[in-house]
């Protein structure tokens, strides 16, 4: 049987939010765009891109406290928290406007208004707060947060979280009216949906691309498999974009490109408890972090969260971390060992030795019982009952392992996009902040892999169309920030 050959100018693997987010910008800068898009599952944004799967933060660093670290003099470190923030107000800016275009219909379906909350106790931890909520002040992108270390107005901000709580220890909280729930799934999936209505891009579900190769011309040859009828067919490209989640490690070693060399991962997967109680969700209305444990990766900072999802109100608790040898939810036991290459063995090794407390943190977890899981809870709900939860699977994450100068490994908590010297290929590695951060990601993306076109007046108007604070510090320009804040939240309808 002859295998089908396919022309694109651009390759999408995964169809997740980054892949979304990607193809929608660049259709949307040149609707001559040919995309082909290929997807392993039956449907868009089944893996970490699912709303099941995630925590649904707007991560806009309002809450997140591993985004604000103290240093060692005391001061508290606010630049990633800034960056995060302005990252996240993009995004929206994009969703504004394909409501505004009719491209997307009902923003609430994908988005809402859920008070982001940090919540401490012990006198250390709240000394901690009171100087981030100050350094924080300081920056227009967060001068709406107010902090109390009084019980009658946090039990106002988090009844359920003060409901039974007798601890001596003193308490403070900061909240936030700004924060927001996002759908991510529903959002990914709508996009895609717009996506195919375009001429010239077409989505393959059920294929699974397994290599590709540089050819001599340029472009890219890449090896899918229906996965439904076995039939092998190979794409031509210029450009392809690895979206594919926890898999993109592995498709990046198949790349063999340079600039790929020496990354590792190591899976991490999640766990969530979930509210069954109908009495007990209504209780609470906030996304309430805490400080993560000792050793805990970022992605494991505890929370007590309230999502909105298909129109109703759900509760979740966690995420609790496992290990899993898969890469993906919907992944192999084998992805770990298949990761491992001579270019990237010793950088793991490294990062396995160098990491003892989150080594120790991962087996602590793992090893818990459901009562340890209860006592988790208990912290931030003191009136939980072990019969009105349940144990979920959330996501597969894959913690990146980079080379350091030195060759040797350190773990990379963020997101990690990677490129050939030709932009020829991108790939993004890594989770947090994720989702909440696409756009602006794929906008450097375009920057670095398109120079020459994003140069044009035609793709410059079109980018500031998108986004009206493109080329701008919305932190910089409180003006603009609460314009662009106002019109964004009314056409999302948000009710701050
Ligand atoms: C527990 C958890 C909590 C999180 N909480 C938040 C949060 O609160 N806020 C936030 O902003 N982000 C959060 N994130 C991160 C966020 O979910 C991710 O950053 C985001 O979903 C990644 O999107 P993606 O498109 O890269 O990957 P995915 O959504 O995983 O999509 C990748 C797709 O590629 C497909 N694929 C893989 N291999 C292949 C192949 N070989 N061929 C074809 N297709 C392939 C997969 O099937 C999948 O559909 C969280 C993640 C986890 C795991």
């Amino acid at each position: 049987m002859a295998r089908q050959k396919i022309e694109s100018d651009i390759v999408l693997i995964g169809a997740g939010i980054m892949s979304a987010t990607l193809g929608l910008l660049l259709k949307e800068l040149n609707p001559k765009l040919k995309i082909e898009i290929f997807e392993r599952l039956d449907i868009a944004a089944a893996e970490s891109s699912d709303a099941w799967n995630n925590a649904g933060t707007g991560h806009a660093a309002f809450c997140e406290l591993n985004y604000t670290p103290e240093l060692e003099d005391g001061t508290i470190e606010t630049k990633k928290a800034v960056k995060i923030s302005e990252a996240f107000e993009v995004s929206r800016q994009l969703w504004t406007y394909l409501v505004e275009k009719g491209l997307l219909q009902n923003p609430e379906n994908f988005i809402k208004s859920v008070p982001h909350m940090s919540f401490v106790w012990g006198d250390e931890n709240v000394d901690y707060l009171r100087k981030r909520f100050e350094a924080l002040q300081q920056f227009h992108l967060f001068k709406t947060m107010e902090f109390s270390d009084n019980i009658e107005k946090i039990k106002e901000w988090a009844p359920l979280v003060m409901e039974n709580r007798n601890s001596k220890d003193k308490i403070a909280a900061t909240s936030i009216k700004l924060g927001t729930d996002v759908n991510f799934g529903t959002l990914t999936r709508n996009i895609f949906k717009y996506l195919e209505s375009l001429e010239g891009v077409t989505m393959h579900f059920h294929h699974d691309v397994y290599d590709l190769k540089k050819r001599d011309d340029g472009r890219w040859r890449i090896k899918v498999k229906d996965i439904t009828t076995g039939e092998k067919k190979k794409i031509y490209t210029p450009f392809v974009f690895i979206g594919a989640g926890g898999g993109s490690l592995l498709l990046l070693e198949k790349a063999n490109i340079p600039e790929g060399e020496g990354f590792g991962g190591f899976p991490v997967s999640g766990q969530w408890l979930k509210c069954t109680n109908p009495d007990v969700i209504k209780k609470h209305s906030a996304k309430v972090y805490g400080k993560a444990s000792v050793g805990a990766p970022p992605m494991s900072v505890p929370h007590i969260d309230t999502r909105m999802i298909d129109g109703k109100k759900a509760l979740l608790f966690g995420p609790y971390a496992g290990f899993s040898t898969k890469f993906l939810k919907n992944g192999s036991y084998f992805d770990l060992i298949k990761s491992i290459e001579f270019s990237n063995i010793k950088p793991m090794l490294g990062a396995g030795a160098k990491n003892i407390p989150l080594t120790k943190y991962l087996i602590e977890q793992v090893i818990q019982s459901s009562d340890d899981r209860l006592k988790a809870l208990k912290e931030y709900v003191p009136s939980a009952k072990k019969e009105d939860w349940v144990l979920e699977n959330a996501g597969q994450r894959v913690q990146v392992i980079k080379k350091d100068k030195d060759g040797h490994g350190v773990l990379e908590f963020g997101t990690e996009v990677v490129t050939a010297h030709d932009g020829s290929l991108a790939v993004l590695l890594g989770a947090s902040p994720g989702a909440s951060t696409a756009a602006q990601i794929m906008i450097d993306l375009i920057t670095k892999c398109f120079p020459e076109e994003v140069k044009t007046t035609l793709w410059q108007t079109k980018l500031k169309e998108m986004i009206p604070s493109y080329g701008q510090s919305l932190n910089e320009n409180p003006v603009l920030c609460d314009q662009i804040r106002a019109k964004t939240n009314e056409v999302l309808k948000l009710k701050v």
